[in-house]
């Protein structure tokens, strides 16, 4: 089967590997692609299951981030040389390809350092303006802590009230729970995850976003754990904000998203003051650039935004459904064959309402002794509270272990964990 490629917009450096990439959905073709896939951990091949922390990259972003740095480097927007020009093409063009990602305008595309700073930009400089002390902002129990405590910052400071939407006990959000909370509090902010990080739980926002905003709500989407992995359309979500990181879908470290809509955006004020941000400055007071670039003070993450275009390319080549697919099959066979081991609790929903994470404990191990005995077995997890306290608090537990999937594992890595835990079942918990 033919992927077709789309070009990217504007890069001046097509992205190498471009067109080289699987011919079909197949992980061993793509983990070819992936450097770091091609390495031993002690002794054994890798089984990385840590995606929900970060991605690897394949060999086209690694090469447009050295290619970028060999060819074109030069600061964007203000230089009239062909460096410049070519710096500040690949940096725009990264903006338009990630716009035409999530069917957005380019002008609705703010880049950031990643998922967390977009979303403080989000509560500080949109919500703290906006909102008037007393109004109630509505957050859910199983918020990463990057679309918690930036909220629980601005209420402090505009006096506003928190509230937390309830799970169900397969750890789904309560929708009832949810109508009664936009029914009594009238929140002028709901801000949920697409996504859990710790569930796998895929939250309905598309009907939660239409229910919010006819009850008079701006809906702020976490999508750091569901742009990498699901089809993400910002038009049909109707969302007013959507935050997330490239680290996490093949793309650099120190680059994030903001989408905003264009009222919203126009709403929102600067948080960071300097180049590149302004319109017109005098001594004593400036006016600010149109937005995004109201957004973008200083010398922006290009040589990353330009090899996030390779990263997008890569995405897009495979398509998101079959992502999507892929990454519901594995999980489907993941949570099958966890439940065959004794002792083992998996937390969150069934595979049906879930993406591909999966998190659990061992009676009688703590997380972080199981992933070091799986380490051993060169099978990369993850073991804490995934900066999410309040969910794990909610869970009655302090830590989970968390294997997580991506376009690159399959069925043997499943197997691969699978034994390994039933190896440190019978060094740690003795059966
Ligand atoms: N939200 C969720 C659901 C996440 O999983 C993460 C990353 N662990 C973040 C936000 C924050 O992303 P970043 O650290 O890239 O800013």
């Amino acid at each position: 089967m033919a992927i077709p490629g789309r070009p990217s917009a504007g890069a001046p450096v097509p992205a190498p590997g471009a067109g080289t990439s699987p011919a079909s959905f197949d992980p061993a073709v793509i983990r070819r692609d992936f450097p770091i896939l091609q390495r031993q951990v002690h002794g054994r091949p890798l089984a990385y299951l840590d995606s929900a922390a970060t991605s690897q990259k394949p060999g086209a972003v690694i090469d447009a981030l050295a290619e970028f740095y060999r060819q074109s480097n030069a600061n964007v927007h203000r230089g009239i040389h062909t460096l410049a020009e070519e710096a500040t093409a690949a940096y725009e063009g990264a903006r338009a390809r990630t716009a035409a990602f999530l069917g957005a305008r380019e002008d609705e595309i703010v880049f950031t350092r990643g998922a967390t700073e977009a979303l403080n930009l989000v509560a500080w400089g949109w919500a703290l303006h906006r909102l008037r002390p007393g109004d109630t902002i509505l957050v859910t129990l199983m918020e990463h802590h990057s679309n918690l405590v930036p909220w629980q910052q601005v209420a402090a400071r505009g006096g506003f009230h928190l509230r937390a939407v309830p799970l169900t006990g397969d750890g789904r959000l309560d929708r009832d729970a949810f109508t009664r909370l936009l029914e009594e509090h009238r929140p002028k902010v709901v801000a949920l995850a697409h996504m859990s990080n710790v569930l796998g739980t895929i939250n309905p926002v598309a009907e939660l976003a239409r229910q919010a905003r006819q009850a008079g709500a701006v809906v702020v989407v976490d999508g750091a754990q569901s742009v990498p992995h699901l089809p993400v359309d910002v038009a049909e979500l109707g969302v007013d904000f959507l935050a997330f990181s490239a680290h996490k879908m093949l793309g650099p470290t120190g680059l994030g998203v903001l989408y905003g809509r264009r009222e919203r955006l126009a709403e929102m004020e600067p948080l960071l003051g300097g180049g590149g941000m302004i319109r017109q400055v005098e001594v004593e007071r400036s006016t600010w650039a149109d937005p995004p670039h109201r957004f973008e003070a200083g010398t922006p993450p290009i040589a990353e935004a330009a090899a996030f275009t390779a990263a997008l390319d890569y995405l897009e080549r495979l398509g998101m459904e079959a992502v999507a697919a892929h990454e519901r099959e594995l999980v489907r066979y993941a949570w099958e064959r966890l439940r065959e081991i004794p002792g083992l609790t998996i937390y969150g929903p069934a595979p049906e309402h879930r993406g591909g994470v999966i998190s659990f404990t061992v009676e009688g191990v703590h997380p972080h002794d199981l992933a070091q005995v799986l380490d051993g077995e060169g099978v990369a997890i993850r073991a804490g509270h995934h900066c999410t306290q309040p969910l794990h608090r909610h869970l009655g537990v302090v830590a989970t272990a968390r294997a997580s999937f991506y376009i690159y594992n399959d069925r043997d890595d499943v197997d691969r964990l699978v034994a390994a835990l039933h190896h440190a079942r019978r060094l740690l918990a003795g059966s």
